[in-house]
């Protein structure tokens, strides 16, 4: 079946269905929370439904509410991602098709529609994030997910924007567990043995995961449980320890020696190149960074390694150096990756803040994306899209509001990390003059 036709399958199931809210998880076991896919918002699980059943990780009742309204055709309200894409003029696949056709969805696409929406599911696809401790302080990122920033806001408490919660801890979930007893953890490993052998893709997550005991007991357990057809992937900001990575990449050697799994895959993340792509990653160091992914690389362990972009608006001025960049590793390394989204939130670094001049940039990295023979499909419908989205996305009235909060977070940002926005992005200074105007303006 060609891709045509298998997106008039899903859309004849419902214009709204998508089998990852089935097929895939992702469960950060530090909060107790979960979300399916990780677009949506992540919600609690109950401790004393993982007690009685460690599957409740993944089929929550918010779950096969979301699951109910895409068979019955209604859009869950927490998808906006996809729909704002699909709503967007043009040919442009959102995730809901990428992600129902992936290799770990389509072929069980008769086990979804048997379980419907009120059976459990036992997921092909599982990211799991074990502890949130993380050496890393990214711009856009939460005290929830990075124990730096946890000490962060800890110390310095909240920015002053519109949405003085980002960052922070979000107060609705649980999480004071001491490490040793926490009972999503103790619920993962009692469900893993029964999923064991219907996973096809297992992903860890953080923090950074391989600060993580959790992470080098799971590597021990895929030795002890060789799964044939599981492709093991573990992201890293690369900006560890050479000690823990030498670790982990003498694991990932005698995975592949033994033949313990299917393939083995390694995501790591860079938004831009130099030192603005070090000012939106703080704790980030690029030139390290380059070396060690090129370590990676060259091992023949890993079939593939996938460099994430997550889109917002300080990836603009290099957009296209970047692009340029990523061609040149590409062309020596094929099996690098390039994959990209655009950032949701904090809404005042999303790139539609931008003025039409700076969107430009976007356009010219694009062209060389789509023009390059080097990147391939995938790559250039993510980095397409994303042009795409730029052209129209438009954040109307809170535009202002938003400059004015962009501006509140680089000033107060640099406070806090000694860092300067205006020697790291000279390019941005009208902009940057220009969202000064807003707070000024909104302030009255
Ligand atoms: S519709 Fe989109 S956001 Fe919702 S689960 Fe599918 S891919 Fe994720």
């Amino acid at each position: 079946m060609d891709k045509k036709d298998k997106v008039e399958k899903i859309n004849a199931i419902s214009p709204s269905f998508c089998l990852a809210k089935w097929t895939q998880v992702t469960l950060d076991l530090v909060h107790g929370t979960t979300h399916s896919c990780h677009h949506p918002k992540r919600h609690s699980v109950s401790i004393d439904a993982v007690h009685q059943n460690p599957s409740a990780l993944h089929n929550t009742p918010e779950k096969k509410q979301a699951r109910q309204e895409m068979l019955a055709g209604k859009r869950p309200s927490e998808c906006q991602y996809c729909w704002n894409i699909e709503d967007t003029p043009g040919e442009h696949l959102s995730d809901r098709f990428v992600k129902s056709m992936d290799p770990w969805s389509w072929p069980f696409l008769k086990e979804v529609l048997e379980c419907g929406s009120e059976g459990d599911y036992t997921p092909q696809y599982l990211e799991v994030m074990f502890d949130n401790a993380c050496n890393f302080a990214c711009s856009y990122c939460l005290a929830d997910i990075s124990s730096s920033i946890y000490k962060e806001m800890k110390k310095h408490g909240p920015y002053k924007v519109e949405n003085s919660t980002h960052r922070m801890m979000d107060p609705n979930w649980k999480g004071d567990f001491k490490r040793e007893e926490n009972p999503f953890v103790e619920a993962f490993w009692k469900w893993l043995p029964e999923i064991w052998t219907n996973l096809k893709v297992l992903r860890v997550t953080g923090g950074e995961p391989f600060l993580s005991k959790h992470t080098f007991r799971l590597l021990e357990y895929c030795l002890s449980h060789p799964n044939k057809e599981l492709e093991l992937a573990f992201n890293s900001n690369l900006g560890i320890d050479r000690e823990r990575l030498e670790r982990y990449q003498k694991f990932a050697q005698t995975i592949r020696e033994n033949e313990a799994v299917k393939s083995q895959e390694l995501y790591v993340s860079v938004d831009s190149i130099g030192e603005q792509a070090e000012y939106i990653r703080r704790g980030l160091h690029y030139d390290q960074f380059l070396h060690n992914l090129q370590i990676f690389l060259e091992d023949k362990s890993f079939h593939r390694i996938t460099l994430m972009c997550t889109f917002n608006i300080l990836s603009i001025p290099h957009f296209d150096q970047f692009m340029e960049t990523v061609e040149e590793l590409k062309s020596k390394y094929p099996h690098l990756v390039l994959d990209m989204s655009y950032l949701k939130e904090p809404h005042y670094l999303k790139a539609s803040l931008a003025t039409s001049e700076m969107r430009e940039k976007v356009f010219l990295g694009n062209k060389r994306v789509q023009e390059s023979t080097l990147f391939d499909e995938f790559e250039k419908n993510k980095v397409g899209r994303i042009a795409h989205w730029l052209k129209v996305a438009d954040e109307g009235e809170k535009l202002s509001g938003l400059r004015g909060d962009f501006f509140s977070f680089v000033n107060e940002y640099d406070k806090r990390y000694g860092t300067s926005f205006l020697a790291s992005f000279p390019e941005l200074k009208d902009f940057y003059i220009l969202c000064k105007k807003e707070r000024f303006l909104s302030s009255f």
